[in-house]
């Protein structure tokens, strides 16, 4: 029997809830992200936006450049991940399989739940309803037999989309689709598969399975099964509270260990703000690198303590990469992750020696004080020296794509 998998997506998250939040926002084009001045990138922005051409992930100051009249907003997290929670509560009053993606994004499955709440695109649409109703914004849904079919589909049509995608229908679907709405497919895997001749997922499909092993290695099968719409992959409902993690892939590939150690220390500032968040520690630390052939080693290490403290985040993250010769090739992607979450084992032994634990209190009262200066001022407010050269980095990097 076909599963029935709905994947939802509220529309530009952040943007939204800042037009929520404040009315006098509403129909004006909003950009959630860093300083329009500095280096950083868009992060959310309306749809009012886009029509000036601006993205996510952009340059900030191309935005800037081709939207000036636009409102520019630091990133409020805490608020986000409040509205979130609201969103989060209503799905799973349908069924208990969601899997959150990000803040803004889960995975239902609804196959058991048509026998009490009717059939899944009904119960899609009184979500929907409920959201709007309930939380004021607006997301866009897809519904198919597996997850990849069901993320594909939300992203059709939005904003506010609603498609569906049935064993019937899928070959239609995908067929001229570009290669680049498949899950994980990126811009260089995109341009290798396009020196292959291969543009659409319509013509991934008549590729024979062992020229893309031979080309992408293991992920050259993905790309064989989720080309013919296979993805077996269930919804499962912990994935986010299992691991907080944070990736970045490089404009331009690189070896320069320096750099990459820049960005390792920006990641797990990321990430220790968003454990913090969640009130999250945890003791398993990954490192995650791929490298420009698309190779992907990850590294883990088990602490004795669990921690949110970006300081030991990083360190051991560091210690890792080295012992995984991250300089030795060029990097394209780097990623670090925390997982092994301590939530009910009582707190906590002294990580510094007996005398050091006054120390560790300093430093968790600081990280909250910093995070709290952060989440009203925005993240410019309080920068680190390293921080400040990394995004020099990346915008060098901007400039010579
Ligand atoms: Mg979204």
């Amino acid at each position: 029997m076909a599963r029935k998998i709905m994947h939802i997506d509220m529309d530009a998250f952040y943007a939204a809830v800042e037009q929520l939040d404040n009315p006098e926002l509403r129909g004006k084009p909003v950009i959630v992200g860093a300083d329009p001045c500095g280096r950083g990138v868009v992060s959310t922005c309306s749809y009012e936006a886009r029509r000036f051409g601006v993205r996510s992930a952009m340059p900030i100051r191309e935005a800037f450049r081709r939207c000036p009249q636009g409102v520019y907003l630091p990133p409020r997290g805490g608020r986000y991940a409040q509205i979130s929670r609201q969103i989060m509560n209503i799905l799973s009053q349908y069924t208990s399989l969601v899997e959150p993606l990000s803040l803004d994004e889960a995975f239902l499955d609804l196959t058991a739940s048509e026998s009490l709440f009717g059939p899944a695109e009904d119960i899609a649409r009184q979500i929907v309803a409920k959201i709007e109703t309930e939380v004021g914004l607006s997301a866009s849904v897809g519904i198919a037999p597996n997850k990849f079919l069901a993320k594909l589909a939300s992203d059709l049509k939005k904003p506010k989309g609603f498609v569906i995608i049935t064993n019937e229908n899928m070959e239609s679907v995908l067929e001229n689709l570009p290669v680049s709405k498949i899950w994980g497919v990126g811009p260089k895997t995109e341009a290798a598969l396009k020196e292959l001749g291969i543009h659409t997922i319509g013509l991934l499909c008549k590729v024979e399975l062992d020229v893309l092993t031979g080309r992408f290695g293991e992920s050259g099968e993905d790309l064989y099964c989720l080309a013919r719409g296979i993805d077996e992959r269930p919804v499962s409902p912990d994935e986010e509270a299992k691991s907080i993690g944070h990736e970045l892939t490089f404009q331009t590939d690189t070896g320069d260990r320096q750099f990459l150690s820049g960005v390792l220390l920006w990641l797990a500032d990321q990430v220790a703000r968003r454990l913090r968040q969640y009130q999250l520690q945890g003791r398993v630390i990954t490192v995650k690198i791929r490298d420009n052939n698309f190779k992907t080693i990850t590294r883990r290490t088990t602490i004795p303590v669990a921690t949110d403290f970006e300081e030991i985040i990083y360190r051991e993250g560091h210690k890792l990469a080295e012992q995984a010769n991250w300089g030795g090739k060029k990097v394209r992607l780097i990623g670090i992750s925390v997982s092994g979450f301590a939530k009910d084992e009582p707190v906590q032994l002294d990580l510094f020696g007996e005398s050091g634990s006054e120390n560790e209190d300093a430093l968790g009262k600081l990280h909250q004080t910093v995070d709290q200066l952060r989440e009203r001022f925005g993240d410019q407010i309080i920068t680190k020296g390293t921080i400040m050269q990394v995004q020099k980095r990346m915008g060098q990097d901007d400039k010579t794509r």
